[in-house]
């Protein structure tokens, strides 16, 4: 088993070393993330310029490929030119904070592993929500036997999954919950402040999840609850409904 480690926190972060020592139980691991901090960077690629790379050797536990770009950048370019065999199965993590809700489409971690099942292998995606205390070793024995349930049923090439760790800090989760991507908009707000060339400028400040009514549980329930969630992911956004209202309408290109 040969398994590519990727995320959006950066090469060095935590969570990638503590998910790198667990999966050395799965097999081999090759490591390629970016050089700096690439959260909220959601699917984006380098298009407009080179992507440098280094090999680095990180907290004395793995030598990796750092690279200068953006967490899809990162699976790309290892899959097509840097491992020296096409991986088994693409694993991005763990992530500090949680990806559940509309995180999900802003999220460089989930981007990593979507890109994996882009390119055809099956992929898992690893975040742990944010709390007093963010214990990665704990969170990535959590997330082992989860990843191993997957390859045990057969997660298939292509297919993307999406975990998420609640808080530990009120101690272990209370058990896993399979459950789809909440939809609940995040109320954002912007400090703003006035620079000394005297221009204002805004600074994002993460608010709650807007509340919704009722309805199924979520993957952003699950967390709420303590419980881990499990949720797969794909990336057809075509809303199928409205496929049959738009076939209905006068769609000529007009005359001269
Ligand atoms: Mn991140």
């Amino acid at each position: 088993m040969h398994i590519l480690l990727s995320n959006d926190d950066g090469i060095l972060a935590p969570g990638l070393a503590a998910m790198y020592r667990e999966l050395l139980a799965l097999g081999r691991v090759s490591v390629a993330a970016p050089e700096s901090p690439q959260s909220a960077a959601a699917h984006g690629i380098t298009v407009h310029g080179p992507v440098a790379v280094r090999r680095i050797h990180v907290h004395d536990a793995f030598t990796g490929y750092s690279v200068a770009g953006r967490p899809a950048d990162c699976v790309k370019l290892a899959v097509t030119e840097l491992l020296d065999s096409p991986p088994d199965l693409v694993v991005s993590g763990i992530n500090d904070g949680a990806n559940v809700s509309i995180n999900v489409l802003y999220s460089g971690t989930v981007a990593a592993a979507a890109e994996g099942a882009l390119l055809g292998f099956p992929a898992v995606a690893v975040s742990l929500r944010q709390g007093v205390e963010r214990d990665f070793p704990q969170a990535a024995r959590i997330a082992l036997p989860l990843i191993r349930t997957l390859l045990d049923r057969g997660l298939s090439s292509g297919q993307l999954v999406n975990i998420n760790i609640p808080d530990l800090t009120a101690g272990p989760p209370r058990g896993v919950r399979i459950a789809p991507q909440a939809t609940r908009m995040i109320e954002d707000k912007f400090v703003r402040h006035c620079a000394p060339d005297g221009r204002d400028y805004y600074w994002l400040t993460p608010g709650d999840f807007s509340h919704s009514p009722g309805g199924e549980q979520t993957d952003l329930d699950a967390l709420n609850e303590r419980f881990v969630a499990v949720t797969p992911l794909h990336f057809d956004l075509t809303r199928y409904a409205g496929l049959d209202d738009l076939r209905k309408w006068d769609w000529s290109l007009g005359e001269d």
